[in-house]
């Protein structure tokens, strides 16, 4: 490993198991020697997240339900009593009930649109807002979103319209907390075979769409994003606020099928 995060130290949000998306970025910056606090949802998750993070050195292993709020402020009193201060967050939480990532957006309920909004868009702005204070040496914000935020994509609906709030936030915050040096990015990651993933019907459907159709031809993997989150959490990126970084194999740029592309 290299020395890219030396020096630095953040809270993860939303490992789950080794498939997450959040784990590909916490081995990359661990990799760098950022040390790192994990947190887990709920008691069923925590055998699952604690070998994980003694993997990376992780001493602080936190509860956080995003919609549990005094959870979540615990969470960064533990972080500013241990450490002081803060230098980055990784978001990679959502959520919806998985009968309305099927069907028909219009047929989104009001209870599970709030619930989706809450947990997948409005968690970012709560987490930024409990990391200002402790950025005192600026920081680096980052969460996951996907295309589905920029165009129709089948069985996406309402999580779709959240992202699409999510991507907006960031744009805000950035705005917002740019005169701190802190720096608000996410990260638009192709389909990726992970839990929340397998919530979507026709995922397998949607990997080898992207897979057939992509520049590169291929779907991407954790260790891809973890390394464009290495870029967005470390000095390298440091002119880079407000920004959606597409990881996806390309897929973002196609406008029509692959002509070669098997019949799926
Ligand atoms: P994952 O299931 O591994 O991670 C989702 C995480 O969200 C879990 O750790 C879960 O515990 C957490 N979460 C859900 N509700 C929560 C709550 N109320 N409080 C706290 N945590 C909660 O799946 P993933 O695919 O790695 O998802 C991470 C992020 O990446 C999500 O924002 C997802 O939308 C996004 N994303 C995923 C893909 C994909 O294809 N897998 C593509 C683009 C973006």
């Amino acid at each position: 490993g290299g020395n890219l995060m030396a020096g630095k130290r953040g809270i993860v949000f939303g490992v789950a198991n080794n498939r997450s998306i959040a784990w590909g970025i916490t081995k990359a910056i661990a990799g760098q020697g950022a040390e790192v606090a994990l947190t887990y949802q709920g008691d069923a998750l925590k055998k699952r997240v604690e070998p994980l993070a003694a993997e990376v050195g992780a001493k602080l292993v936190l509860p956080c339900d995003v919609t549990d709020t005094a959870t979540m402020d615990a969470v960064f009193a533990t972080v500013e009593k241990e450490w002081g201060s803060l230098d980055f967050i990784v978001h990679a939480v959502a959520f919806s009930d998985k009968d309305q990532l099927d069907g028909r957006y219009v047929d989104t309920t009001e209870e599970n649109f709030a619930k989706t909004m809450n947990i997948s868009c409005f968690s970012l702005t709560a987490m930024a807002k409990r990391a200002e204070p402790l950025m005192t040496n600026g920081g680096s914000i980052l969460t996951l979103t996907y295309y589905g935020a920029e165009k129709v994509m089948p069985h996406y609906n309402v999580m779709g319209v959240a992202k699409a709030a999510l991507e907006t936030s960031v744009q805000y915050l950035a705005a917002d907390l740019g005169k701190n040096n802190i720096r608000v990015n996410a990260i638009s990651a192709g389909p990726i075979k992970t839990l929340a993933a397998s919530g979507i019907s026709d995922f397998r459907y949607i990997l080898k769409w992207n897979e057939y159709n992509s520049p590169l031809r291929r779907t991407v993997t954790i260790e891809d994003v973890g390394g464009g989150g290495l870029y967005l959490l470390s000095d390298l990126s440091a002119g880079v606020t407000g920004e959606v970084l597409h990881i996806d194999a390309g897929y973002h740029v196609v406008g029509m099928k692959n002509e070669d592309a098997p019949d799926i």
